[in-house]
């Protein structure tokens, strides 16, 4: 099955469309194999073409090379988090080693755009965790301690100082943390794209069918071609189990978001003008909405189990109307118009929010799995699975090993269902902050 996805996502539209696509129409054969071209699969194409300058180097995607998740998130660059959704931050041991993994994706973003000169809107204003419910004043004064501990820099903001901050009085308690960044998605992953080594061909358009291993070649087949490679790295995210990679580890959840066009001067002046700013919720499931430099308004509330190769126009219509009533909560005076599009993207989760970083066989890597933190910690991994696939370790690596290993998940219908009747709970918690 192929990848469609729709062409509204303002991320990408806001940037030149790239020229010079190449397909897969022959037959290749290669050194490195590559599979799916996001912030993983590019940086690990590049790391790869920094080791191995003399050998043929090939990533293909299934669609256009960083269009999928990786152009289409909410471009927070995360430190810290409070929710992964499926399991709390009790232990405060494994949540240092999350933190861990986020602070050197943090790093390794940063050396990457320090390294090429990138703009991708990069802004170190930290980020709020909020809520309207004046309950989870608890929740939050938890997870100050934990903070605390832990020494990261935050406080915690009154409804007032909110409100003066966003520009909405829909919230009623926070935390601010001092770390975590705001850029512009699209910008970020287009630069990796541009900065491809010579070594490195690129087939974008071209989605890997099947693929086997025999005699140490491993054989993967498109539709309008095969490529036989020594070495694979499977970068797929939240296509890795359609490929048979740990199916028992990882499944797919669908995201939508909206973006508002730019306020105008008059409704901009209404708010108090706030600068940039980007709020996660308190409860899982309640909306990630970010003012963006450009003054335009993103929100991102559902998170659902459904087909991960396509969503219908009038199916991502119905889920685009949840983000505007969450617009139209926060900033009631906004016309009803205000949102300019809507988008669907795909992430990948697994049992207990840990990430996949492995050899899963002779000369066959798969990574992926960052759930909301795949800027940083894909990048990360992506260099470091470069790495470990040529044999060698690096401190990086053991910090990214020394985390919980996913867990196994229950096989269908068993499954779904699990995961449908958490999300439905979850839902209903935070009903009140989509
Ligand atoms: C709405 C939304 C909001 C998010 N917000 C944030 C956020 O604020 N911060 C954050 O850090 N993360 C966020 N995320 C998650 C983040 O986008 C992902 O974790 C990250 O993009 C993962 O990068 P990746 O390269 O591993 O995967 P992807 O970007 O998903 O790339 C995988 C690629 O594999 C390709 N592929 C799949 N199957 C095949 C096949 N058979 N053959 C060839 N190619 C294939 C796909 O086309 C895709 O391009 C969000 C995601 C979404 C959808």
């Amino acid at each position: 099955m192929n990848v469609v996805n729709d062409n509204t996502c303002s991320w990408i539209n806001d940037l030149v469309p790239r020229a010079n696509i190449k397909t897969l129409q022959s037959n290749e054969d290669c050194e490195w194999l590559i599979i799916g071209a996001g912030y993983t699969g590019l940086s690990a194409a590049r790391k790869l073409a920094q080791l191995y300058p003399d050998q043929k180097i090939i990533i293909v995607d299934a669609q256009l090379a960083g269009e999928g998740a990786s152009s289409r998130n909410s471009g927070y660059l995360v430190d810290t988090t409070l929710n992964d959704g499926f399991t709390s931050n009790k232990e405060l041991e494994s949540y240092k080693k999350k933190a861990d993994i986020y602070e050197l994706g943090i790093n390794t973003v940063k050396k990457f755009i320090s390294d090429y000169q990138v703009d991708c809107d990069w802004n170190e204003c930290g980020k709020y965790f909020a809520s309207s419910k004046v309950e989870d004043k608890k929740i939050l004064s938890n997870f100050s301690e934990t903070l605390f501990k832990l020494g990261f820099e935050h406080n915690l903001l009154s409804k007032i100082e909110l409100s003066e901050r966003l520009g909405t009085s829909f919230y009623n308690t926070a935390l601010h943390t001092k770390g975590g960044i705001l850029l512009h998605p699209g910008k970020l992953v287009r630069a990796m794209i541009d900065v491809l080594p010579n070594n490195v061909i690129l087939f974008e358009n071209s989605c890997l069918l099947n693929w086997n291993k025999k005699n140490n070649i491993i054989s993967c087949k498109f539709q309008n071609g095969k490529i036989n490679s020594k070495k694979i790295i499977f970068a797929t995210n939240g296509f890795l189990k359609s490929l048979g990679i740990k199916p028992n580890y990882n499944f797919p959840i669908t995201l939508t978001a909206s973006m508002t066009r730019s306020l105008t001067d008059n409704e901009y002046d209404l708010i108090g003008k706030p600068k940039e700013w980007g709020v996660l919720p308190v409860r899982p499931m309640g909306a990630t909405i970010r003012m963006t430099k450009d003054r335009r308004i993103l929100i991102r509330n559902t998170a659902e189990l459904h087909n991960p190769f396509k969503m219908t126009k009038s199916d991502l219509n119905k889920r685009s109307i949840y983000q505007k009533i969450g617009i139209k909560k926060r900033f009631p005076h906004l016309p009803h118009d205000v949102v300019q599009s809507s988008w669907s993207g795909i992430v990948s989760r697994t049992r207990n929010s840990s990430q996949i970083f492995e050899k899963i066989a002779n000369n066959i890597f798969a990574v992926g799995c960052y759930n909301g933190s795949g800027i940083g910690v894909g990048t990360l991994f992506g260099e470091q699975i470069a790495i470990k696939a040529s044999n060698e370790n690096t401190k990086e690596i053991e910090t990214i090993e020394a985390r919980n290993k996913p867990k196994w998940l229950p096989p269908q219908p068993f499954l779904n269902f699990g995961i449908k009747t958490r999300l439905f709970y979850e839902r209903l918690r935070a009903r009140s902050e989509i």
